[in-house]
């Protein structure tokens, strides 16, 4: 569709608030409500003939239990109970998924399949018999190592979280193992992922936030000042969470440098620059890489994720156990420390599964392929800017990199607010971008496209957007207030939902 046709398809769609939206059934067209499986319950029934036991009560005395409390229900009704629940389940396969500081992009079918062949191996095999998987992890931090210009890499970390503790544990090691654990501050600029300050906390730092300036970037003249002997890393992201490029950053390296205190590169948006520019050419010592953003691969939902840390030579030699070497006869993992390892960070080797399927995406798009990822990625976020600077505000002036940054300005003076918006746009029936993150932005609405859509998916979401902020100026502020209307839910009480999660289903 195009964008003029996409906003004469919104134009003509009825608004009229008299919609018919109660049934007999509480179904809504092919929508069905689901009850918990509890309350499918019909005793004694159950999809599989079971043969009668006979137990002998006297030896179980009377700690023989009576029942294990499962519902009862017959096989169809199983199926569909979960395969209704999946299909609740919102998904970058079902649509575009504009989440901001989520990179959710298109999984290729070709890594679910190379990753099959490595689904009936286990850890604790010989390592004879698992030789395959670890030239496949080698491989991989190969490439990331290329990539990054960086000369040690962590594979172990499960996630860009778990990465980013396993490069502040790496980074205090490394100051205690030089008489310097009196180091006990951790930089962080205020447009942080929640994860980093986080990080810092748990292993023992204080944190102190370092302003942004008015261009979005970290206040370069703000961080020297905070820079002295007690300060042990920087924590900064790049390209930043408010979508732009810290261009100060040879700059930072070289005062964090010369301050004695390490760099900690958060590595999340890499997607942005990946095959581009290299996070070793700018002088960072640590770096996680989020194998299930850049690289494809599945996420959400809590996971499964993958965190690989690359390494300068200083921190080398404090990276966790196990890992993997290359042996003239072909590999083996290394379980023992050198006195200055972290240890185990995780049970076994890693994520083998994202390992795959990140190795999978690198290989098929190839050197050139990677650097267009980035390239295409940059080139639809700013697509999207540029298309909505008239209807919607950016939050800086300048183009960004992957992801384009709105703040509510628009909304002034109509009584919409960025909740109101996203809310709206469920009823379009898009998923909402990332709202009021990154928090040095008033209302903050981030979209990051991702690489894989099209100009036609872009131009539709465009003209939705256009649409809704032509509403919201209009004065038609109860299209917002009442949204979403189409959803089996409406407006939830958020806060309640979190506060008091009803966690644990009783038997009425
Ligand atoms: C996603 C993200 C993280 C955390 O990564 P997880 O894999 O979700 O633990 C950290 N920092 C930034 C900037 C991110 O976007």
């Amino acid at each position: 569709m195009s964008h003029s046709q996409a906003l004469s398809f919104l134009r003509n769609y009825d608004n009229s608030s008299n919609y018919q939206t109660e049934t007999f059934t509480s179904n809504k067209g092919l929508h069905l409500e689901e009850a918990l499986i509890f309350e499918q319950d019909t005793p004694g029934l159950t999809g599989v003939d079971w043969p009668d036991v006979n137990i002998d009560n006297t030896y179980l005395g009377n700690m023989r239990r009576q029942s294990i409390n499962l519902p009862g229900l017959s096989e169809p009704q199983v199926i569909r109970h979960y395969t209704r629940l999946s299909q609740k389940n919102y998904s970058i396969d079902a649509g575009l998924y504009p989440l901001g500081s989520c990179t959710m992009k298109h999984n290729p079918r070709l890594n679910e399949k190379v990753a099959r062949m490595f689904s009936d191996i286990h850890p604790l095999q010989p390592t004879a018999t698992i030789q395959g998987a670890f030239a496949v992890i080698d491989e991989l931090a190969y490439w990331l190592k290329t990539l990054t210009g960086m000369p040690a890499i962590a594979m172990t970390p499960a996630a860009g979280a778990h990465g980013e503790l396993c490069g502040i544990m790496t980074i205090k090691a490394a100051h205690e193992a030089k008489g310097e654990g009196h180091r006990t501050i951790v930089l962080v600029p205020e447009s942080a992922h929640g994860t980093n300050p986080a990080t810092a906390a748990l292993c023992g730092y204080s944190v102190q936030s370092v302003p942004a300036n008015d261009r979005g970037r970290v206040d370069v003249l703000a961080l020297k000042a905070a820079l002295n002997s007690n300060v042990a890393a920087i924590m900064l992201t790049n390209p930043n969470t408010c979508g732009l490029f810290e261009n100060d950053i040879i700059d930072i390296a070289k005062s964090v440098h010369e301050a004695g205190a390490f760099f900690y590169c958060d590595g999340a948006n890499f997607n942005a620059i990946v095959g581009k520019v290299r996070p070793g050419d700018l002088g960072i010592d640590c770096m996680h890489i989020n194998l299930h953003k850049t690289f494809s691969t599945p996420h959400g939902g809590g996971g499964p994720g993958a965190g690989p840390v690359v390494l300068s030579e200083a921190l080398a030699p404090f990276m966790p156990l196990p890992y993997v070497v290359a042996i003239k006869s072909g590999y083996e993992i290394k379980e023992s420390t050198t006195g200055l390892n972290l240890g185990r960070l995780k049970g076994f080797h890693g994520q083998m599964g994202m390992f795959t399927r990140a190795l999978s995406y690198m290989m098929s798009h190839g050197k050139d392929g990677l650097k267009q990822v980035a390239e295409d990625a940059v080139l639809n976020a700013n697509y999207i800017q540029a298309f909505l600077k008239n209807n919607m505000t950016s939050a800086f002036e300048s183009p960004c990199m992957h992801e384009a940054l709105f703040d509510d300005g628009f909304l002034k003076g109509t009584g919409v607010t960025t909740l109101d918006f996203a809310k709206a746009l469920i009823d379009e029936g898009y998923h909402p971008m990332t709202m009021y993150f990154p928090l040095v932005v008033s209302g903050a609405l981030l979209i990051e496209p991702t690489e894989c859509e099209s100009k036609e998916t872009l131009d539709q979401f465009i003209g939705t957007l256009k649409y809704l902020a032509g509403q919201a100026k209009q004065g038609n502020a109860d299209l917002f207030h009442d949204a979403p209307r189409h959803t089996p839910r409406r407006r939830l009480d958020e806060t309640k939902a979190a506060r008091q999660p009803v966690l644990r289903w009783k038997r009425g």
